[in-house]
């Protein structure tokens, strides 16, 4: 058993400075350098958590194996450090607040009344401190921006517990971003000043800065920082935009973050190896040729929404050594959508919510069946193939799903029970937002000698993320295999199905669950990679974007 080392990460200035990316590029260099860790965050929002949140306003909610809805930055760190996250590694405003009165309804506070600090404040330090001591370090990001009302109870843990666990055990990394002004052709440092200025307030000085530019700073930006901001000048981090996310942990290293950390925590490590992210990168930068993907969903304008997509395409892209133009199409412009598809050689319909753009992902799904383009549905994506198919080839014009409104075909419809391992699961139609989904890593059997077996190497019993509420209606399972489609993945009672494919075709698979969630730069999803390798392909017979 081991006592970790705490690292806190908070960010300053503005949001989006890519707190997440850097925290799992932290992870991945310390693991790179042998150590064993776990990443946590602390979001400082009042929701519960994300899943009720509109994607425009937060992005993605990323799914954990056991059924978790929480942060895009989950993502990274699972991505950057192959280490599946849990939903217990999200912690927010609402979870804390839940547990804490809930407690008290139960009486546990014995009459004591329930005050920010001790309750709230002790409440977020048995997060941080749960379940840490089995690794050498627990990364933990401060969601939000250093000054937020909503950060304060946060970072006052943060103080506490640095005064519990004492300077050897804990550090504080703070990322700034320092603007670019034109006319006076500098870099500003005052930004950065005041926000160390407000973490000082709270009694947090931080001992890292990383500083984000456009371009890098120069020596004099270096030595100004750190003597405002009292922060050693070889504890400050150069870290000007990278052309890909997952050239930072390379430009951490460059600055020697990792070096400084072990050596402030007092870390005999010499030894740090880098090369498969070396090769990582190098791959990418030298690919072979390009291949043209759309992507017909919603969210076209905000692809935060669609973060883990994003993800799993460039990992199948670099895997194949092919640079992945994505069009990403809001299917509510139906005319772009018609005007895209004979444009891209693969097509991906994504997983959504409600009514919005569903015609224009139908055509999308008619014109990749018709004209035998790569094609792979997910979760919506392939409910919308099941409609598709009903309404085309067997003849059903009403067929819809129940999620959009009523109907005399209801192929896709609201399950309001299945079974989870040996436990029955039930919800209602009118239950609660949060939480009614099925949610969460479920298995499914393949069908041997289908696409899907092969593109999962023979495996019998996959296991893949889901979120989704509706289901494809098993009745209407047989007529549609008369028309073709076949029914690869079977959750293992037979009742729901997972996968379905069409054979008289180069590459067609849909997919009740998102694979996304489960690709990594070192392990890209097949599913993802085989899309991208028969769009070459079909690229390769003449079909040029
Ligand atoms: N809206 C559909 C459902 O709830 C699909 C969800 C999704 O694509 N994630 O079942």
């Amino acid at each position: 058993m081991t006592f970790p080392r705490f690292i806190f990460v908070t960010g300053g200035v503005v949001s989006s400075v890519g707190k997440g990316i850097a925290s799992a590029s932290v992870g991945a260099l310390l693991q790179a350098r042998g150590f064993s860790l776990r990443l946590k965050k602390l979001e400082p929002y009042i929701n519960v958590d994300p899943g009720t949140i509109n994607p425009y306003k937060h992005g993605e909610v990323y799914v954990t194996n056991d059924g978790g809805e929480t942060d895009l930055d989950m993502g990274h760190y699972e991505r950057f450090t192959g280490i599946p996250t849990r939903s217990m590694d999200l912690l927010t405003t609402g979870k804390v607040y839940s547990s804490v009165i809930s407690r008290e309804r139960s009486g546990d506070y014995l009459g004591s009344d329930i005050q920010v600090v001790p309750h709230i404040t002790d409440e977020i330090k048995r997060f941080v401190l749960f379940e840490a001591q089995d690794v050498d370090f627990v990364i933990c990001e401060v969601g939000g921006t250093v000054g937020d009302i909503e950060s304060l109870p946060f970072l006052e843990a943060i103080r506490q517990l640095r005064l519990d666990l004492g300077r050897e055990r804990s550090v504080n990394i703070h990322l700034t971003l320092l603007p670019y002004i034109a006319s006076a052709g500098e870099l500003k440092t005052k930004p950065s000043q005041h926000s160390v200025r407000e973490l000082r307030s709270i009694g947090i000085q931080p001992e890292f800065l990383i500083c984000r530019s456009a371009n890098g700073f120069e020596e004099a930006t270096r030595k100004k920082l750190s003597l405002f901001c009292n922060v050693p000048e070889e504890h400050i981090v150069d870290a000007p935009d990278a052309s890909w996310i997952y050239k930072i942990p390379l430009n951490f290293h460059k600055s020697d973050l990792d070096g400084a950390l072990c050596r402030y925590f007092g870390l005999k490590t010499t030894h740090i190896d880098l090369t498969i992210w070396e090769n990582l990168v190098a791959q990418w930068q030298n690919p072979k040729g390009t291949v043209c993907i759309g992507v017909f969903g919603k969210y076209a304008h905000f692809l935060e929404a669609y973060k883990s997509l994003q993800e799993a395409i460039s990992h199948a892209g670099v895997d194949q050594k092919l640079k992945v133009e994505v069009r990403w199409v809001d299917t509510e412009d139906e005319e772009r959508v018609h005007q895209t598809l004979p444009e891209v050689q693969g097509i991906i319909v994504p997983g959504g919510f409600g009514t919005r753009g569903i015609p224009g992902k139908l055509e999308a799904i008619r014109y990749a069946r018709e004209n035998k383009v790569p094609f792979l549905g997910i979760c919506l994506g392939m409910q919308l193939v099941i409609i598709e198919a009903a309404r085309q080839l067997l003849h059903l014009p009403d067929a819809s799903s129940t999620e959009f409104g009523e109907t005399s075909e209801p192929v896709v419809a609201l399950m309001t029970e299945w079974m989870q391992g040996a436990q029955l699961q039930k919800r209602t139609a009118l239950g609660d937002m949060g939480g009614t989904m099925r949610l969460g890593a479920y298995p499914c059997v393949v069908q041997p000698g289908t696409r899907l077996a092969e593109v999962y190497e023979g495996q019998k019993i996959i296991e893949e993320r889901h979120r989704h509420r509706y289901e494809v209606n098993n009745t209407y399972k047989e007529r549609l295999e008369k028309v073709g489609l076949c029914f690869s993945g079977v959750s293992p009672d037979g009742n729901l199905p997972e996968v379905v494919e069409y054979k008289d075709h180069p590459w067609f698979v849909a997919v009740q669950f998102h694979p996304e969630f489960k690709s990594r730069p070192f392990a890209p999803h097949p599913l993802f990679v085989r899309l991208v390798q028969t769009a070459w392909q079909r690229k390769g017979k003449g079909h040029e974007a």
